[in-house]
């Protein structure tokens, strides 16, 4: 433990450290990026960046609140990367702090590419995402020998400019689907996955507030998940699950010594 906090990376000033925070629970962090938490003198983050997580930011810390709404991302994605290189030109301690994996469905990637082109030296901290972590904490294994050899991560927000996933495609496959951000479309996906072929009865979960004390896990099947969510009211952020391993889960649950999530 000693050494590991000797060879703790700095983040110096001037830098952006572009991490990941996890799906919510402070437990879920990785070293490095508690590292950055205690070092950083400016922090932006986003929405989905839980508050437990962000009361760990060093005291005096510049608080930066960097979520989007709907429909009005590609403006502000602008807006935050000139935040962050302007303020690591100011010479700050820059730590960036993205919920889940910065590289995943969380435009991580177009951070990186502008901070690389304006030549603000950064690095990617590496951050659970909550499409793994969600199942984890529910008791899903992601993969299962005998039940599939592959997981597909799928986005449910189709931006307006991008074509809509081939969901027939991906159902044909016979490999789970998780599904980040599809609460808004669900009932056109699901729709979608079952005139791909997919059956009906296709076992799918839904936790919402993974790892955080709000979190619910609700099991359905693919024919039903989209009114679940609906007469549930399950409210964001929320990942879906659809495919054999969900049914892994009664089994697990049904284990006395078994300790998940209710
Ligand atoms: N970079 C993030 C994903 C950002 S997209 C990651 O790697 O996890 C935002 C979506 O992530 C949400 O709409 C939801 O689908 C999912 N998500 C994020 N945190 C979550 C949580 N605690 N529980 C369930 N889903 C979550």
């Amino acid at each position: 433990m000693a050494e590991l906090l000797r060879r703790r990376p700095v983040l110096a000033p001037g830098q952006v450290w572009l991490a990941g925070a996890g799906p919510g629970d402070p437990g879920c962090l990785t070293l490095d990026v508690l590292a950055g938490l205690t070092q950083a003198n400016a922090l932006v983050h986003d929405a989905l960046v839980s508050e437990q997580v962000l009361a760990l930011a060093a005291p005096g810390t510049a608080m930066v609140f960097a979520g989007k709404r709907r429909g009005k991302a590609s403006a502000q994605q602008e807006e935050i990367n000139a935040t962050l290189i302007a303020l690591a030109r100011a010479g700050r301690r820059v730590l960036r702090l993205k919920g889940g994996d910065p590289f995943v469905f969380g435009r991580g990637g177009e951070e990186a590419l502008a901070l690389a082109e304006a030549g603000v030296p950064f690095r990617v901290l590496p951050g659970v995402t909550a499409g793994l972590a969600g199942l984890a904490v529910a008791g899903i294994p992601v993969t299962m020998r005998q039940t599939n050899q592959a997981v597909i991560l799928a986005t449910g927000h189709s931006a307006a400019e991008a074509a809509d996933l081939d969901w027939a495609t991906l159902a044909r496959t016979g490999q789970p689907i998780i599904l980040y951000m599809a609460l808004y479309r669900l009932p056109q996906i699901t729709a979608a996955l079952m005139a791909g072929g997919l059956p009906r009865e296709t076992p799918s979960a839904i936790v919402s507030a993974a790892t955080m004390p709000e979190q619910r896990v609700l099991i359905s099947t693919l024919g039903e998940v989209a009114d679940v969510a609906r007469r549930e009211s399950v409210a964001a952020p929320a990942i879906v699950a659809i495919g054999a391993i969900v049914a892994l889960r009664e089994r697990l649950c049904s284990l006395a010594a078994t300790v998940v999530s209710p």
